[in-house]
């Protein structure tokens, strides 16, 4: 029976155990040789020249997938093989006995395709980097919904598989149907089997669209049959193509299909409607035909995605947000460690996308049931870069917020929250006093219990003074020296400025001490804790005036840099999409020039004004677990690459995602459990597992308290790390 039960998609029985016949590995001697060509026609044709040469696989990425890449910050990394703009790329993977013989292979392949004027670059990608082009190929499917507007590449034809040698005719009159209609394809995937992935691109919410939806279907069904191929060649008949079933396998089989169903499943229990007895396949889509996409005004700038409503349709529902942590990667963190569906990115965006579509409503967002799936999301941003459609379910909670709040009003521990730095301010009059109190079980107690903390956290203390003060009282000693290597704009986050101080004071020390003149230009706070509250208008206004100020100093050659990394990277994210449209070129060029300090650090090595004599020669070894806002939006290679510059240090990364404090959602009485649990999937073990001597490095300021709550060790600020490391052991006195 296994065959038919293969085939059955769950229509016949419940499968509980499976043994599965294995096939070996194929040689750990690889290499990948990534053919661009102008077109997808060409593609098909050099595609036979390449199956001469027994290939282990060979792999095709149109121009609308690759250009999609681009808009992808994850997938942006993996394009580091494409050169231009090619029509198709195929990936022409070798496995054989030696790398010699792939060097042979790869060569005559080449001249293979040259010979018959096919190809403009060859590049050959061996080790790691093959993982990179492959990651680049499967974000294919999720990326496709990144397209702008309602016209998307839908899967209709997506699974037919025809001999190799057809591909060229067979795709040629399956253009001819889609021309017919005056519409576009995408193709992609096994071409070397000749299972092409070919998507229509068409609008649903369009009712003519639905209506060539469904005739596309029908019409390639029956050019496959033609070819004599297969309509569900690697995936299933299911829903969209169990219609056409009896078209391809006639009415007599069909109906030997359904008496096989009803005697295995009278009562129609297993997987009603595939195979047998299907719904028209376009009907019950996402869309009602014909639905208008409502136009709702927001805080943010969605325009890149024609809409805050199509923001939240790019969910493909692909599931990668319900990945687990031992796959790694940050997204998503509220799902890795509670396995719960409704704690995905993709339920909050089906919520999202739910209840703002509806018609007529004065304020879209004012729904309870929007809050309540949204509450767990910890804006880590992890989504925005590993979601292959690039939904960005942090800038998404907080312009739900600010509207939620528009109608109900700001909940106190929010205004309290969002206003941090003006507490702090206050504060830090008398720091002693507020930090008596933070420090006195009975009034922290109080005080969290009134206004909603976790008991459990211990909260960030006031420095003695904060680092603007600080730095003035000790200007002179700054002054009074040579900066060989010019000056860069120190940006006083909101966190350095009071509770960590003492990090900011060892960054100028350091900055310093490598030949830079350090200024604290005049600026507001970042914004990012009103982000991360929903104030989204008074971030708007925080980021105008911050713009205004830093607008006409920080270019590339003084950048401005920052310690904290979700502080300096709201210029860089949030900036552009809340300046005013006046001041967007102004805030893109201020977030182009916007570095965290251990960037402009690697910058800086490279271009030899740093040496590596000025560090120390003797050993360490660093853990680093990254900021998760800096593994979204830029990377911690640059962390990774300062922190291993001193001779003999050697650092290794931490594969953690959001280390579950994320900005102040683990003070937050409800949020604790989570975020313990969230720490506790990769990071609290891996810094238990750490030897003292180990030294544990965290950019983030929350990364570091979360660490400190959960494991009792202390983790530093990497600029505490390299200040350490210095040569000089004459340390710049302070005051404090
Ligand atoms: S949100 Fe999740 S399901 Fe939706 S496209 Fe992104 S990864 Fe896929
Ligand atoms: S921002 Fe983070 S927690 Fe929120 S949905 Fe995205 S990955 Fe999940």
């Amino acid at each position: 029976f296994s065959r038919l039960l293969a085939g059955s998609e769950g229509t016949l029985a419940l499968t509980t155990e499976i043994k599965l016949n294995l096939v070996p590995l194929p040689s750990s001697n690889r290499a990948l040789v990534c053919v661009h060509l102008d077109t997808v026609a060409e593609s098909l044709k050099a595609n036979l020249i390449a199956l001469k040469f027994k290939p282990y696989s060979i792999e095709l990425m149109d121009r609308t997938i690759l250009e999609l890449t681009r808009e992808n910050i994850e997938q942006r990394k993996n394009r580091f093989f494409v050169k231009g703009s090619p029509g198709a790329i195929l990936i022409v993977e070798f496995a054989e006995r030696s790398m010699a013989e792939i060097g042979k292979k790869t060569e005559a392949l080449e001249a293979a395709l040259k010979k018959e004027k096919f190809g403009y670059h060859f590049p050959v990608v061996t080790g790691l980097q093959m993982d990179q082009v492959w990651d680049l190929r499967k974000a294919g499917l999720g990326i496709l919904n990144n397209m702008p507007g309602d016209a998307k590449p839908v899967p209709v034809t997506e699974d037919t598989a025809v001999l190799p040698e057809l591909l060229p005719q067979y795709i040629a009159e399956f253009e001819d149907i889609l021309h017919k209609y005056g519409k576009e394809g995408v193709y992609y995937a096994h071409i070397s089997t000749g299972e092409l992935h070919i998507r229509p691109v068409l609008n649903l919410k369009n009712p003519k669209d639905v209506e060539l939806f469904y005739e596309i279907g029908k019409e390639s069904a029956g050019l496959v049959k033609k070819y004599r191929g297969s309509l569900s060649g690697e995936h299933g008949d299911g829903r969209l193509r169990g219609e056409f079933i009896p078209l391809m396998v006639g009415e007599k089989v069909y109906d030997l299909f359904k008496k096989i169903k009803k005697s295995w499943d009278p009562q129609n229990i297993f997987n009603p409607g595939k195979i047998t007895d299907t719904p028209r396949m376009n009907t019950s889509l996402r869309y009602t035909p014909g639905q208008k996409t409502p136009e709702i005004r927001t805080y943010f700038d969605f325009s890149k995605d024609m809409g805050v409503v199509r923001a939240t349709e790019k969910c493909n529902g692909t599931g990668l947000c319900r990945k687990s942590a031992v796959i790694g990667g940050t997204m998503c963190p509220s799902y890795m460690a509670t396995r719960d569906e409704d704690k995905t990115t993709r339920a909050r965006a089906n919520i999202l996308r739910e209840f703002i579509n509806r018609p007529g409503q004065k304020n879209p967002f004012d729904h309870d049931e929007i809050y309540r799936t949204l509450d767990l999301c910890l804006m880590c941003k992890g989504c925005k870069s590993e979601c292959p459609s690039s939904v960005d379910m942090t800038k998404l909670k907080a312009e739900f917020l600010q509207h939620y709040y528009d109608a109900h009003g700001v909940p106190l521990r929010s205004r309290i929250i969002a206003n941090i730095s003006k507490v702090n301010q206050l504060g830090s009059l008398m720091p002693s006093a507020y930090n008596f109190v933070q420090q006195n079980k009975f009034l922290s107690g109080l005080s969290a219990k009134i206004l909603g903390f976790a008991p459990q956290r211990k909260f960030p203390l006031l420095s003695k003074i904060p680092l603007d003060k600080w730095f003035r009282k000790n200007a002179k000693q700054f002054g009074n020296r040579a900066f060989p290597n010019g000056k860069v704009y120190l940006f006083n986050d909101e966190f350095t400025r009071f509770n960590d101080t003492d990090v900011g004071i060892k960054a100028i020390m350091l900055l310093t001490k490598l030949g830079y003149e350090v200024i604290l230009p005049k600026h507001l706070e970042s914004a990012r804790t009103y982000l991360s509250k929903g104030l989204v208008k008074k971030a708007k206004a925080i980021a105008n005036a911050n713009i205004r100020l830093l607008k006409d100093k920080i270019s590339e050659e003084t950048p401005l840099v920052g310690i904290e990394p979700s502080a300096i990277l709201t210029f860089r994210d949030e900036y552009p999409e809340l300046a005013d449209k006046n001041m967007r070129k102004a805030a893109l060029r201020l977030a182009e020039n916007s570095l965290m300090i251990d960037e402009f650090l690697e910058r800086e090595i490279n271009t030899g004004k740093i040496q590596i004599k000025q560090f120390t020669t003797a050993k360490r070894h660093i853990k680093l677990h990254g900021h998760c806002h800096q593994k979204s939006l830029a990377s911690t290679s640059a962390t990774l690459f300062v922190l291993g510059f001193p001779e003999n240090y050697t650092v290794e990364e931490i594969p953690s995602g959001c280390c579950g404090m994320a900005g102040a959602f683990g003070y937050e009485k409800e949020h604790y459990d989570l975020s313990m649990k969230v720490g506790e999937l990769v990071l609290f073990p891996a810094v238990r597992n750490s030897s003292k001597e180990t030294i544990i490095a965290a950019p983030g300021t929350s990364c570091r308290h979360q660490i400190k709550d959960g494991t009792d060790r202390t983790a530093l600020h990497p600029v505490e790390i390299l200040y350490d490391a210095l040569v000089e052991t004459e340390r710049m006195k302070s005051t404090l």
